[in-house]
């Protein structure tokens, strides 16, 4: 599907739009917790997004949680 998605009945629809990041078509996200850690993976970054009326740049914080390590090799290292 192209485009972008209608909003949903009932629910929040804020939205947050990754861009390629190696122009592979890929978005990377790469967890910046301590090895062999038990919670979600996770990366927090901060995004300047615009600049005001008065030229001051907005920045927001952004927060990626996810269950599933998807690196390949770490998938291979898991099945041993
Ligand atoms: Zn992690």
């Amino acid at each position: 599907m192209f485009g972008p998605p209608k909003d949903v009945e009932g629910k929040c629809n804020a939205r947050l739009f990754l861009s390629d990041d190696y122009g592979d078509n890929n978005c990377t996200i790469m967890c910046q917790l301590e090895p062999n850690h038990f919670s979600l993976h996770k990366e927090t970054f901060t995004r300047t997004w615009m600049v005001n009326a008065d030229g001051q740049m907005v920045t927001s914080e952004i927060i990626i949680t996810w269950q599933e390590d998807e690196t390949p090799h770490h998938h291979i290292d898991d099945e041993e």
